[in-house]
């Protein structure tokens, strides 16, 4: 059944302008090319978007979220290549084998590399500029990040000795700082940046 669109007495640039489809036998429409010109061309809409997320930690990152509670931070060792993971996602993504051996990792560590941050995050009351650093804590196979306090941010440096600060109440450091111990060889950490 051929079918053409029957319009809206009034058309306001929305779908509700197309009434219906109506029969229809006449000769179809030829198509009509388009330049891709447009006399008033939209170049950006603004669109509110929030996504929720119900994330279930499971069983390797629910230990390590509930060891966070008692100020420890346990990962899991890999049985093939040993590898500390920090933190554990139940598996070696290198081995492909899963992990349960659990690894209590710090609570010191080394800075392997950092950068400093100079932009101010909306709702973050840290004055800038600051240093946000990857920390390998010590028997950990992969750093993960921090923030870097109690030292000016022009000292801070690959191999710098940290430690966790925590607040009252707070499941996870607030940042690390200096522990004053010398500054890690380089070969130490270089597989950890
Ligand atoms: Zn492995």
């Amino acid at each position: 059944m051929r079918v053409r669109v029957r319009w809206a007495g009034e058309r306001t640039g929305t779908i509700t302008d197309i009434a219906c489809f109506e029969p229809y036998e006449g000769d179809p429409t030829p198509p009509t090319g388009h330049t891709g010109e447009f006399e008033d061309p939209v170049t950006g809409i603004v669109a509110a978007a929030r996504l929720d997320y119900t994330y279930s930690p499971g069983r390797a990152q629910t230990a390590y979220i509930n060891a966070l509670s008692g100020r420890r931070t346990v990962g899991e060792r890999c049985p093939a290549c040993r590898k500390v993971y920090v933190p554990p996602r139940g598996a070696c993504p290198t081995c492909g084998v899963a992990t349960s051996e659990q690894v209590e990792v710090g609570p010191r560590g080394t800075v392997t590399t950092f950068c400093i941050v100079n932009i101010k995050a909306k709702n973050l009351d840290i004055e800038v500029p600051y240093v946000y650093a990857h920390i390998a804590l010590d028997g950990a196979g992969l750093a993960l990040h921090g923030r870097i306090g109690g030292i000016p941010y022009d000292e801070v440096r690959m191999g710098l000795r940290v430690e966790p600060v925590w607040t009252e109440g707070a499941r996870y450091p607030d940042h690390y700082r200096p522990t004053g111990e010398p500054d890690a060889d380089y070969d130490t950490y270089k597989e950890l940046l």
